[in-house]
């Protein structure tokens, strides 16, 4: 620190103020968490300054046989954490993932299909306004109006209508898991290809927590920084063997250049650490908390988009209430929680103002809280969306939060051995 103190103090003073945000606030931004101290150590580490452009034992520079050995070892890590055919570990996150896999493994004339973005989607899943919605036609999938999960009946009737040739599920804020086996059904019979985006639930597929994509999926793509606790800009693919030099050959020299090694090391070194006994611990944990935060909730009487949460996600739907997403958000932070308003099925707001707010117990759960204070923080937020004198609510959930904080680490090391 001190080093860097001398080079840079401007740097040095945000990183700072960083460190004491990040430590005196509450995160419950389903999208966020925080790597082991030695995760974030490989980050920045000798490896970042090697040139290793192409893949092991094929590279276009010299002096890449330890870097070789490096990818090996994460790519073998990969295999073995997923139960998967093949991974490749050099793409830089889940949306380059997802653009590398549109290009290389369709053609632009092609049909795809994917979870509507208001519905829970993800913008790189064939968003208008999005690189992947330019290039491809789309149709979409959504919830039932009735319960506002999955309706896998208008999956197989939109997928024999259009005869796409991948089907795409995951996304980032739908609360419920998405039945693998049945999606593979629908692609089976439809000559599609199933393509999950586990973005958000990979290291509860990892911990066990929750069912596997595979065997069924054709192809994984996914980020390593939510529930699988690692770097960020650290993206994973994982396929069947059949599909391993399409996969390859579309991510370099397809679409990246030359891979971050210094990432792949932190990926590598992750991939073991979601191995230990103490990962599964954690990923429950995860789930339970995720349960207490709904208990707490629904006892003060917010209401849950589909009615509630299987993983570490939940979606509070505010459309009945005189809010807004938005207004709670900026409400929530000014007591030191943070969370992120979010378009829920069928909002009537603009996504600026959102009819909903999205919280996860990832983050806080890596902290260590506990299933008291899970429910005792959904008891106090519920109690703020439901009440018109917002003030009190915010008033008793500052004091909450600064009692919390005190002492608590950002990763606690009961995680790791
Ligand atoms: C978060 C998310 C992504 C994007 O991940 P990045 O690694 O930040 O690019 C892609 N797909 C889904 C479903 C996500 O939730």
């Amino acid at each position: 620190m001190n080093n860097i103190e001398n080079v840079d103090s401007e740097v040095t003073n945000l990183l700072a103020l960083e460190q004491h945000r990040q430590q005196s606030q509450l995160s419950l931004i389903a999208s966020e968490n925080y790597s082991s101290p030695a995760i974030r150590a490989f980050e920045g580490s000798i490896f970042a300054d090697k040139n290793a452009e192409g893949y092991p034992g094929k590279r276009c520079v010299a002096g890449c046989e330890i870097a070789d050995r490096l990818e090996n070892l994460a790519i073998e890590r990969a295999k073995a954490a997923f139960g998967c055919e093949h991974a490749n570990v050099q793409v830089m996150s889940a949306t380059i993932a997802n653009i590398a896999i549109l290009n290389g493994l369709f053609k632009s004339s092609d049909q795809l299909m994917a979870m509507r973005l208001q519905d829970g989607g993800h913008l790189s899943h064939g968003a208008p306004f999005h690189v992947s919605g330019r290039s491809f036609r789309w149709s979409f999938y959504g919830v039932s109006k009735v319960d506002k999960q999955l309706d896998y009946d208008e999956v197989r009737s939109i997928a024999l209508k259009v005869r796409p040739a991948a089907i795409v599920c995951g996304g980032s804020s739908y609360p419920r898991l998405v039945d693998y086996e049945k999606m593979h059904v629908i692609s089976q019979e439809t000559g599609a290809l199933l393509w999950v985006d586990l973005a958000h639930t990979a290291g509860l597929v990892v911990g066990r927590a929750i069912p596997s994509p595979f065997p069924y999926a054709d192809v994984v793509t996914t980020s390593t920084h939510k529930t699988l606790r690692g770097p960020r800009g650290g993206g994973l693919i994982l396929c069947k063997e059949s599909l391993a030099e399409k996969v390859d050959r579309a991510v370099f020299p397809g679409f990246q250049g030359a891979p971050k090694m210094d990432l792949i090391a932190a990926r590598a070194a992750l991939l073991a650490e979601v191995q230990q006994p103490r990962f599964r611990d954690y990923a429950c944990s995860v789930l339970t908390n995720a349960k207490a935060l709904e208990r707490g909730l629904k006892d003060a009487g917010a209401e849950l988009v589909s009615g509630g949460s299987s993983s570490h996600l939940l979606l509070i739907d505010l459309l009945k209430c005189d809010t807004t997403g938005a207004e709670i958000e900026k409400a929530l932070l000014q007591s030191g929680v943070a969370t992120n308003k979010n378009p829920i099925p069928f909002d009537t707001l603009p996504p600026s103002k959102a009819g909903g707010l999205r919280i996860g117990s990832a983050a806080l759960t890596t902290r260590g809280f506990d299933e008291a204070q899970f429910f005792n923080l959904g008891i106090l937020i519920g109690n703020i969306i439901a009440s018109h004198d917002k003030n009190k609510g915010l008033q008793t959930l500052t004091a909450f939060v600064r009692a919390s904080v005190e002492g608590l680490p950002l990763f606690n090391h009961k995680w790791v051995s």
